[in-house]
């Protein structure tokens, strides 16, 4: 559930903030935090699970291998970036890609209400089991991919994370198959608009 968004909060404090936080310690092994990108009118979020490698060094969100596999489906949607938000559970990277504990994901989550209190996303895209678990509660990504699940108001789609594809590259099919599935609910929604504003 989103956080009550502050009057004057904004994208780029939010940044500000998460460059800053020392709140996990997470913050004493990165060597940049990754706060998220995309803009503020986004109607999709992607949420991944943490910064790799290349996101820590360059301090940007999927920018690695996993990041191409990504960019590369959403152009096969025809999904625009400039129509996304992207961005993790936690801001910084665990060591050597390690899954985030318990207490790292508590300790970064206002950052990420914060987000999509601001955003409003029209769609919340879960990528990986991480994500799944940490925002539903869910556990098996592979039996749930595919679906919209709403949950307080908010829908969410679920797929796998691209990394997934790295070392299964079997998956690739269903990840492309599931972000088309993802750009034809949004454009659904966005032609469904269109109708009820001719009549009012
Ligand atoms: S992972 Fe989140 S809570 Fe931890 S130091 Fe980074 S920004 Fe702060």
């Amino acid at each position: 559930m989103a956080a009550a968004q502050k009057h004057d909060d904004s994208l780029e404090k939010i940044a500000a903030d998460v460059r800053g936080c020392p709140l996990c310690k997470l913050a004493q092994t990165r060597k940049n935090a990754v706060p998220g990108e995309g803009q503020l009118s986004a109607k999709i979020m992607f949420i991944g699970e943490a910064p790799g490698h290349s996101e820590d060094k360059e301090g940007r969100p999927f920018v690695g291998a996993a990041g191409r596999i990504l960019d590369d489906l959403l152009k096969k949607a025809g999904i625009e970036r400039s129509q996304v938000f992207i961005t993790n559970m936690v801001k910084c990277r665990p060591p050597n890609n390690r899954v985030p504990k318990e207490d790292e994901l508590t300790a970064c989550r206002p950052y990420l209400d914060r987000q999509i209190a601001l955003i409003k996303p029209k769609v919340i895209c879960i990528l990986g089991r991480t994500a799944y678990s940490s925002l539903l509660g869910g556990s098996s990504i592979t039996a749930s991919r595919g679906k919209i699940v709403e949950r307080a108001g908010q829908k969410y789609f679920l797929t796998f994370h691209p990394a997934a594809i790295i070392y299964n590259k079997g998956l690739l099919s269903a990840l492309e198959a599931d972000l088309k599935k993802l750009a034809e609910e949004i454009n659904k929604e966005e032609e469904s608009k269109a109708s009820l504003e001719d009549y009012l």
